[in-house]
């Protein structure tokens, strides 16, 4: 009877939409006609309706095979609101209530039964002899795939279903995979001929940008400022570690921003109260691990902002897809820096198939690091091609220099496609510069058209320009065919076709690149320049009025630039300052060497740790003389010469020429032979009838124990 009503009479009636969404009307109808498929949609695209409304048409049960336990109740409700009998059968039901649950759903009284793969496995046997079933839809399909992100072992069992009912129609749904994953997919489920549905991946409101390498504080700045510019609008902020939710939600609310922490180390009631608050727009900002958004629905999240780089595409996207699902302007905001780098590829090192979790990661620096448009590689990455630039990410907003890249990309998928696409990188770009490396002789490659065809670009611009094609679409690593590359369809298109595409040109690349970490690291000091030149001109200026003379008769404002670039933390490094004379030194040397010690103290500056012997022994080399050292360094003329003397010994001065003369050094030579002192200087003073100076008693021992040591 059922089938009779046609599917967008069941849509309006049960589901209460007006209208299919892409694609739905076409998949209905292939599930209804017994067609296994295969459904790519994003998140929020609408994929339950897809198996959901075949429920309601088709005469027997649908079996929904599931991962998120926790999401089936809710979905069973929903689906029980709208007058849809649903079930759930799940390990933590007890006996008697999955007895009554069989009984209905043999009573035909069930249209849709949810199960996790393990409940699924144990019950196959069961179903077989007492179930008569109409369709199987898979949803989170990738977990299937070890090529994935999400790899579950029991779903890989899942073979078993084609094996038991090779008659009745699957359908796999999933929002993430790329093509590797796709035909795992279809290989591992041994979906028949199946029908593979994309929607497109491109969700043209977001706006994608990405930060990199921000200090802490300034990053912290940052979001505060860009979330205080979205008034009366919500997002995410996704953290790496549990810790770092809370202490992020704290550093929010220090700006006075609403926000809250939600990791899976709270109680289920802590989690729901704050998806709550969240959903009913009463936090603004959610701190959260990746756990965070797969159950919620909520459509209008107005930005999402990644504090470090996700560990791969899949992730990220269906991270920053939790954004503007309502279709408005949302942004997709990601801050990346070299340590998220370091700690994700520990974390790799510590995994299973470490191998494939680099690539990806690669794949996902490459995407924060790119000069090309961030939507075309994101989209490319999910097997779709978008030809132009989309204007809606901070690359675009500030494009690059491009040129004609067509002939260079066709060497390079000709030489693809002549070696039947078994080469990687590597041979692939010792092909095109016509190298006699052992393996490319070994297999013949030299003999190929394009052997030799690139030789005018080195290995490196070669690595960019193949790293651009990945990017644009043109290509793609098969991780199952030891990440061989292989031509995509747009790859074909490109070489056998009219299609143009633009590169940019390795060097203005290099100049980029270099551009960019200049300017990064000038933005940071620069930034810690100005501090502390503000902080020196209070200093300044605090002398100033103390002398009453206007501030720049102390320092212009060019030798406090000066002092606040080099950062100088001892007196000798004052030299080198300009507009620090002999005078100024004298008088505020101190001063302000003190001060920049104390201000780079508490701005976590490392500072060089001062020799006090080095410091005397520069000034020595400027020509300053005993007294000016001392009035400078404001230490005791004695310390000063106690310097000396260990310079002395130390070898760093050749001589204390300078300092005694040959009758003082007798005189005290003859003193400690008479005394038998050579350490202590008063018996020596006294002795000597207080004529000689300490520094010169000093000093002579410290000459004559050389000698003595010498000898
Ligand atoms: P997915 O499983 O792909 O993430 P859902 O199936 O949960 O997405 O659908 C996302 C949202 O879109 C849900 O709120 C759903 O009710 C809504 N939706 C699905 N199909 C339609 C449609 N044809 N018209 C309007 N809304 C729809
Ligand atoms: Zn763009």
């Amino acid at each position: 009877m059922q089938t009779t009503i046609n599917p967008q009479t069941i849509l309006k009636k049960y589901f209460g939409f007006d209208q299919f969404r892409p694609l739905q009307e076409e998949i209905i109808a292939g599930v209804v006609n017994q067609k296994d498929s295969l459904v790519l949609m994003p998140t929020g695209g609408g994929k339950s309706v897809c198996f959901q409304l075949p429920a309601i048409m088709l005469p027997h049960l649908t079996l929904v095979i599931s991962p998120l336990i926790a999401l089936m109740k809710d979905q069973v409700e929903a689906l029980k609101a709208n007058g849809i009998q649903a079930d759930f059968l799940n390990s933590t039901m007890d006996e008697n209530d999955q007895e009554i649950l069989i009984q209905n759903v043999r009573n035909g009284e069930v249209k849709l039964l949810y199960l996790s793969p393990e409940k699924l496995l144990t019950l196959i046997p069961f179903i077989k002899s007492n179930i008569k079933i109409s369709l199987i839809a898979i949803d989170e399909a990738h977990c299937i795939s070890q090529w994935g992100h999400d790899f579950r072992p029991e779903y890989t069992k899942l073979g078993l279903l084609k094996e038991t009912w090779p008659e009745i129609p699957i359908i796999a749904l999933t929002a993430t995979a790329d093509k590797i994953t796709r035909k795992d997919i279809v290989k591992q489920l041994s979906l028949e001929d199946p029908k593979i549905y994309v929607a497109s991946f491109d969700r043209p409101n977001l706006s994608l940008s990405v930060r990199f390498g921000i200090k802490k504080k300034k990053k912290l700045e940052e979001i505060a400022a860009f979330i205080h510019a979205k008034k009366d609008e919500s997002g995410i902020i996704y953290c790496l570690s549990r810790k770092s939710t809370e202490e992020m939600a704290e550093e929010m609310k220090g700006f006075g921003i609403s926000a809250e922490f939600y990791h899976a180390g709270m109680t289920a009631n802590e989690r729901n109260k704050v998806q709550d608050n969240f959903i009913n727009d009463r936090t603004k900002v959610i701190c959260a691990t990746i756990a965070f958004g797969m159950g919620i629905d909520k459509s209008n999240v107005r930005f999402v902002i990644h504090n470090n780089l996700p560990k791969n595409m899949e992730g990220y996207y269906q991270e920053i897809g939790r954004a503007g699902r309502d279709g408005l302007p949302s942004d997709a905001l990601l801050y990346y820096s070299i340590g998220d780098v370091v700690m994700l590829r520990n974390f790799i090192e510590d995994s299973g198939q470490k191998e494939l979790n680099h690539e990806k990661l690669n794949r996902m620096q490459q995407y924060a690091e790119t000069p090309i448009c961030r939507r075309i590689i994101l989209l490319a990455y999910f097997g779709e091609t978008l030809e132009h630039a989309c204007n809606n990410c901070d690359v675009c907003k500030q494009p690059r220099k491009t040129f004609d890249g067509t002939l260079l990309a066709q060497k390079a998928l000709s030489a693809l496609a002549r070696t039947n696409e078994k080469i990687g990188v590597n041979v692939l770009i010792d092909i095109l510069r016509g190298s006699h490396r052992k393996e490319i002789i070994e297999n013949g490659y030299n003999t190929i058209k394009t052997f030799g065809a690139g030789k005018e670009y080195s290995f490196h611009d070669w690595q960019k320009y193949i790293l651009q094609m990945l990017n644009l679409g043109l290509i793609e690593i098969a991780y199952d065919e030891n990440f061989n590359l292989k031509i995509t369809s747009f790859g074909k298109e490109l070489l056998f076709e009219n299609k143009k595409i633009a590169l940019v040109h390795s060097d203005d690349l290099e100049k980029f690149e270099a551009k960019k970490k200049r300017e990064l690291n000038l933005d940071d000091t620069k930034d810690l320049e100005a501090e502390l030149f503000d902080y020196l001109r209070g200093i300044r200026r605090g002398l100033a009025e103390k002398e009453n003379v206007p501030a720049y008769v102390i320092f212009s404002d060019a030798t406090l630039q000066d002092l606040s670039k080099n950062k100088p933390v001892q007196l000798s490094d004052l030299l080198k300052i300009g507009g620090m004379g002999e005078y100024k030194i004298k008088k505020y040397g101190n001063t302000f060497i003190k001060e920049i010690k104390q201000w780079l103290k508490q701005n976590d500056v490392k500072t060089p740790k001062v020799d006090t012997y080095s410091e005397t022994f520069k000034l020595l080399q400027e020509g300053y003389g005993i007294e000016e050292i001392s009035q400078t360094r404001q230490m005791h003329e004695t310390t000063i010469y106690s310097h000396i003397a260990h310079l002395y010994t130390k070898n760093q001065l050749e001589n204390l020429d300078a300092y005694i003369n040959d009758a003082e050094y007798k005189l005290v030579k003859a003193a400690v032979k008479e005394t038998g002192e050579k350490k202590q200087l008063t018996p020596l003073h006294t002795y000597l009838n207080e004529e000689i100076p300490f520094h010169v008693i000093r000093l002579c021992l410290a000459k004559l124990n050389k000698e003595e040591e010498e000898n």
